[in-house]
């Protein structure tokens, strides 16, 4: 490979603009998943980035962080906990609330999937306000998890959520980034 691997992964995010309503442009991870090479390059990043970290288990968001988290889970020998969207969980759940720009969103977690001061990492693909990954991580303290750290593969530091995670405390790590404009 002659670029560097987050250049690589980034080249083949695809940007869609004005979806899903005007004004957004989505970054869409599919093409990264579906070239075997990026996939491959994507996930030894976070393998290489996380083999020494003693980690216990990889705590996925709904519904993009399951595909990324449980790979990289299976490949550092770990357990995978899902993080998921209200209503999903069929055992008993803690959920955590925040705020969208318009109205409210929880999510929600099994109460015995994390035991106290494992040693978790949270992933998603993509963070945008912050508001899910502070709320997964606030959800995960609250059953006892040590959080290690956050990953994304990619942040929109424009809107100011990966500023807002750091600012909790918590390190996050992403692949790459995207100013408010396309590419
Ligand atoms: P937020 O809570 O605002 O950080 O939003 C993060 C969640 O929304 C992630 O699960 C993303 O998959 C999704 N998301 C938000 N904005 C975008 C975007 N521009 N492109 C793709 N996914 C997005």
């Amino acid at each position: 490979m002659h670029t560097d691997p987050a250049d690589y992964v980034r080249s083949t995010i695809r940007s869609v603009p004005d979806w899903p309503k005007p004004g957004i442009i989505f970054r869409d991870i599919t093409p990264v998943l579906q070239d075997p090479r990026s996939f491959r390059v994507l996930v030894d990043l976070f393998v290489y980035r996380y083999m020494r970290h003693r980690l216990d288990l990889v705590a996925g968001i709904d519904a993009r962080g399951f595909i990324l988290g449980s790979v990289l889970a299976y490949e550092l020998n770990l357990g995978f906990v899902p993080v998921r969207k209200k209503g999903k969980l069929p055992f008993r759940t803690v959920a955590e609330e925040y705020t969208l720009e318009y109205g409210n969103a929880s999510v929600e977690m099994h109460t015995d999937s994390v035991r106290p001061g494992q040693r978790v990492l949270l992933i998603d693909d993509l963070i945008a306000t912050g508001g899910t990954m502070v709320a997964a991580s606030k959800l995960l303290q609250r059953l006892g998890a040590n959080v290690i750290e956050a990953a994304a593969i990619i942040d929109l530091p424009y809107l100011g959520g990966s500023e807002a995670l750091k600012a909790t405390g918590l390190p996050l790590y992403t692949v790459c980034s995207f100013d408010s404009e396309a590419p």
